[in-house]
């Protein structure tokens, strides 16, 4: 196991602490109403606890991935919901901080890490999802900007960001799809932009996530992020910073949270004269579970300490966002199977663990994309 600082070990129980704090009370409340509390993503930026890994100078604490994951973690042990918007409120941002001219950190970063702005990166669409080269959105040179039309579809924030990335076609003549895309900034309150709430999701439910019509949205050329024709590359540049703290951090604290509520279920309940716990079958599934979380866990922090370190590996980044999400499944449903009857009803708090983690294992690329590019990787390029 990752021996942390005692720097990151304050993060993580400040964090902890803000969580238990903070969430409880609220969590299903939010969850039933699918609606987040504005308060508790300001009170997490006042803290200190949004968009860590950018420089100081813009508005973060210059820190790394791995601490940004040490923090969703422990908000993902409370509620997975309320720890996505904590996320979503600073997606994206890892592309102007790669990407970005100076203007644009400027502009962007620091009102986003002081909980004044939120943010959302647009690329899925209705008939382009994992295959992202695939996209039609386009943004037409016109003058001293662009012109952007199209749709994209389950966008998390496209009802309450200030901005917007969103990746489009502007070549669309290259007879290479990958060369065809680039990433550009869209403010929300441009003429032309539409947002429409999807409601009735299963999981993460206070997380706002929406469909979004560009009708032809002007914008300036310098809201472009990056190169022109290079989008497509950026954007699995940039995957390959969100899916730590956006999956896998998320996943394991979710994880972490089922597990506890587990253990203390089977320690209090009592089945044939016997607390659960004395069972050596119930004592396997604990240990299954512990020790899933456990691997999990490890793959995740080595993926984080390896790019803080600047080595990209993205099949290391693929094969933990791909397997701390199938763990958090795994450990929920076992989390829930233990609670009996009393795992499905609202008030026992655990059913909301296994709803929260199975879109994990779908957005910010599937399982099945994940394995692709774990493949890939290995065999090399067909
Ligand atoms: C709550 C939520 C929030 C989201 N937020 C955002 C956001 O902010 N921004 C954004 O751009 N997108 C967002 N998404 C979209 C998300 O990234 C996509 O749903 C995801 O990439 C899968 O795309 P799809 O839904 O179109 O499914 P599809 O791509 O149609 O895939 C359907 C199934 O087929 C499998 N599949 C596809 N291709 C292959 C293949 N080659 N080999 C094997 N299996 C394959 C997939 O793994 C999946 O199981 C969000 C989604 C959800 C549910």
């Amino acid at each position: 196991m990752v021996e942390l600082t005692s720097e990151q070990r304050d993060i993580k129980q400040a964090a902890r602490e803000f969580a238990e704090k903070e969430f409880k009370e609220i969590a299903r409340e939010l969850d039933e109403k699918e609606q987040f509390d504005d308060r508790l993503w300001k009170k997490a930026a006042e803290l200190g606890f949004l968009g860590v890994f950018i420089e100081e100078e813009y508005g973060g604490a210059g820190l790394g991935h791995f601490e940004q994951c040490l923090i969703i973690e422990e908000f993902a042990r409370i509620d997975g919901g309320i720890a996505q918007c904590m996320v979503a409120s600073y997606f994206g941002t890892q592309l102007i901080k790669l990407f970005g001219t100076e203007e644009q950190k400027q502009k962007y970063l620091p009102p986003v890490c002081a909980g004044q702005w939120r943010t959302g990166m647009a690329s899925s669409e209705p008939d382009a999802g994992s295959d992202v080269a695939s996209i039609a959105t386009t943004a037409i040179k016109d003058g001293d900007g662009y012109v952007i039309s199209g749709n994209k579809m389950f966008i998390t924030n496209a009802n309450i960001a200030d901005f917007l990335i969103v990746l489009c076609i502007t070549d669309p003549q290259n007879p290479r799809k990958h060369g065809r895309l680039s990433t550009i900034i869209v403010e929300t309150n441009r003429p032309g932009y539409e947002a429409n709430k999807l409601h009735g999701k299963l999981s993460i439910r206070c997380s706002d996530t929406g469909e979004v019509a560009f009708k032809q949205v002007r914008v300036p050329k310098e809201n472009l992020v990056g190169k022109e024709g290079k989008g497509f590359y950026q954007l699995m540049d940039f995957f390959n910073r969100a899916r730590l703290d956006g999956g896998g951090a998320l996943a394991i604290g979710t994880a972490q949270g089922a597990l506890e509520k587990a253990i203390s279920h089977v320690k209090k309940r009592k089945a044939f004269g016997n607390q659960l716990a004395g069972f050596q079958i119930v004592q396997a599934k604990i240990a299954e579970m512990a020790t899933l979380l456990e691997a999990g866990r490890s793959l995740l922090y080595r993926a984080a300490i390896k790019l803080d370190k600047g080595e990209v590996d993205p099949a290391l980044i693929a094969m933990a966002k791909w397997y701390t999400c199938e763990i958090a499944v795994k450990v929920a449903d076992e989390a829930i199977q233990l609670h009996g009857g009393y795992g499905i009803l609202k008030e026992y708090d655990v059913e909301h663990y296994w709803r929260d983690a199975k879109v994990f294992e779908i957005f910010e690329g599937t399982k099945e994309i994940e394995k692709i590019l774990i493949a890939r990787q290995l065999l090399g390029r067909y």
